[in-house]
């Protein structure tokens, strides 16, 4: 079996058939499964963590999934500053990319795609994105900076 570089899932066509898995639990999420648009943005910003190679090649990707992460499960995630973050992130600040962790957390996409029903898919959300925050400790106090300045 083949194993997706960024996640660790091992899946037939590794980088290739995690993405397909993805793309196509994405159609179900947003057409059965979430509950609001919060809960398919931190979807988006856990999957693109696991797989930085692809989705945080700039330091401006990079803060802008950390910090949607960050603000869902350590500032409550309101919509309200998944807003601020998007204007400040549009504003262009000048940003360094801190070096990235090597892991990036044991769960994955393929714990999300068996969930049969919501309450099922926002308990694996959650245990998705604490573990792939967990991965990033190192980039916590970084990720807190860039909140603050997002939200002040
Ligand atoms: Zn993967």
């Amino acid at each position: 079996m083949d194993v997706c570089e960024g996640c660790g899932l091992r899946v037939a066509g590794g980088a290739v058939g995690c993405q397909a898995m993805f793309d196509e639990f994405r159609a179900r999420e947003m057409s059965e499964l979430a509950p609001s648009y919060a809960s398919t943005r931190l979807t988006v910003d856990v999957y693109c963590l696991q797989h930085p190679d692809r989705f945080c090649v700039s330091a401006k990707s990079l803060a802008a999934h950390l910090t949607g992460l960050g603000w869902a499960l350590e500032r409550g995630g309101g919509e309200w500053g998944l807003r601020k973050l998007q204007r400040w992130l549009d504003s262009s600040p000048k940003l360094d990319k801190p070096a990235l962790p090597a892991g990036h957390g044991a769960v994955t996409i393929a714990d999300l795609a068996s969930a049969p029903d919501t309450d099922a898919y926002m308990t694996a959300l959650d245990r998705w994105a604490r573990s792939t925050w967990t991965a990033y400790s190192e980039l916590h106090e970084i990720a807190a900076r860039w909140i603050d300045a997002a939200v002040a």
